[in-house]
C-alpha cells in the first residue's frame, strides 16, 4: 500500500480523518523517514504508546518492552531508532553495545523510572542482606545493574516464582508490585526512605512480609479509579475493561482482564466482544481501534503519557537526519543490567 492511503486509512480507522493539508505534510515526513532509514540502515522499534500514524507507517517493529527488547537483540542493522522513552533505549543499547542507539527525543523520560536511583537499592540491599532484587524493566540503567533479574508487567509473578526465595525486593512500580504479590499470594511491605539523600530507610520488622516494594508510580496508570470502571458499565452494559497491572489494584480487581499492552491487544484481537475500555495510555487504543475496525475501543478518560508523547514524526526523522540523540550507558553498568536483562529474557 502507498504511505498516503496508508495514513488515510489509520486516521480514518481511529475516527481522526485528516485535512488534505495535512495528508500531504504527513506522507512527506513518513516518505523522508523510510528514505533515511533505508539510508542510515536503520531499524525503527515502536513501543505500543507511539501516536498511530508513526506507529503503523515507519515502525519494522511494535510491541511492548519485553517483544522490543528481543527484537533490539535479533537486528543486524547497525542503527536502532527506538520511538519510546530513555530506559527503553538503554536497554536496547544494552544488549546492543556495538550499535548505535538513538531516542528522538531527549526529554522522553519517565515517572516510574524518575523515582528510584542506583543508591536506593544498594541502601535497601544493605538492609535486608542476600535478599533477590527484582526491578521492572521501566526502570534506568543503574537501577538495572543492582538487580538479580529483570520483569516486565507480563512475566513479574513467573520471575518472582522462579528466584524460590521466601523474600523478594521487588521495586519501583507500587501498584506492580501488589497486584504481583496478591496474584501470588504474597505480603508486601514498603519501607519509608528518612534522609532524601538515600542514605537512610524506616521498616517495621515486626510484619510479616515476603515481598518488600518501593513507592514509585506511572503518572499515567495512577489515574485511573474504580469508580470510573463502573460508571463505564452502567453506561455501555456490554463493555469489557481491560487494565494494565500498574493500575492501582482496586482498578485492576474491577477490570475484566489486566495484562501488558501486547497482552491487552491479543485480547482484543480473540474475544467476540463488541466494545472495550482500556485502562492505559490513550495511544495504544487508537493503535488498537486502526488494527480491528469492527471493535470500539473507548478510552475513559484519555491519558496522554507526556514522555511518550514527545515521540513525533519530525522527531525522528531528526533521529535519522542528525543522529541524536544518541545513547551511551557506562561501560561497567551496561555490563551489570545486561545480566539482569538476559536473566529475565532467558526465563520468559
Ligand atoms: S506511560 Fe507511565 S510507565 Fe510508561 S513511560 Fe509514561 S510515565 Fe513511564
Amino acid at each position: 500500500m502507498q504511505t498516503k492511503e496508508m495514513i488515510e486509512r489509520v486516521s480514518k480507522q481511529i475516527g481522526k480523518p485528516l485535512s488534505d493539508t495535512e495528508l500531504s505534510y504527513k506522507t512527506q515526513l513518513v516518505n523522508e523517514i523510510l528514505e533515511w532509514k533505508e539510508k542510515r540502515n536503520a531499524v525503527i522499534l515502536g513501543h505500543n504508546y507511539m501516536e498511530p500514524i508513526l506507529y503503523h507507517t515507519v515502525t519494522d517493529f511494535k510491541g511492548d518492552s519485553l517483544e522490543l527488547s528481543r527484537k533490539a537483540v535479533e537486528t543486524d542493522k547497525e542503527v536502532i531508532v527506538f520511538c519510546g522513552v530513555r530506559f527503553m533505549a538503554e536497554t536496547a543499547k544494552i544488549l546492543n553495545p556495538d550499535k548505535t542507539v538513538l531516542l528522538p527525543s531527549e526529554n522522553a523520560g519517565c515517572s516510574l523510572a524518575s523515582s528510584i536511583t542506583g543508591e536506593h537499592v544498594r541502601m535497601l540491599k544493605k538492609k535486608f542482606p542476600g535478599t533477590p532484587v527484582v526491578v521492572y524493566v521501566n526502570t534506568y540503567a543503574d537501577v538495572k545493574a543492582e538487580a538479580d533479574c529483570c520483569c516486565t508487567s507480563s512475566n513479574a509473578a513467573t520471575v518472582v516464582k522462579s528466584l524460590k526465595s521466601d523474600r523478594v525486593i521487588f521495586l519501583p512500580d507500587e501498584f506492580l508490585a501488589k497486584n504481583t504479590a496478591r496474584q501470588i499470594g504474597r505480603h508486601i511491605m514498603f519501607p519509608k526512605l528518612v534522609k532524601s539523600n538515600g542514605n537512610e530507610i524506616e521498616f517495621d520488622v515486626n510484619q510479616d512480609y515476603q515481598m518488600i516494594g518501593w513507592q514509585g508510580r506511572c503518572e499515567v496508570h495512577e489515574r485511573f479509579t474504580a469508580e470510573e470502571v463502573q460508571e463505564a458499565r452502567k453506561k455501555f452494559p456490554d463493555l469489557v475493561v481491560l487494565a494494565h497491572p500498574e493500575c492501582p489494584p482496586e482498578v485492576v480487581e474491577a477490570a475484566d482482564f489486566a495484562g501488558s499492552t501486547t497482552a491487552m491487544a491479543k485480547y482484543v484481537g480473540k474475544s467476540d466482544g463488541r466494545r472495550y475500555l482500556l485502562l492505559t495510555e490513550c495511544a495504544m487504543g487508537d493503535n488498537i481501534a486502526a488494527i480491528y475496525p469492527e471493535k470500539e475501543i473507548i478510552s475513559l478518560p484519555r491519558i496522554r503519557c507526556p514522555h511518550m508523547n514527545q515521540i513525533t514524526l519530525e522527531a525522528t526523522l531528526k533521529a535519522l537526519k542528525y543522529n541524536q540523540y544518541v545513547i551511551e550507558v557506562p561501560e561497567d553498568i551496561q555490563m551489570r543490567a545486561r545480566g539482569a536483562i538476559q536473566r529475565m529474557l532467558e526465563l520468559c
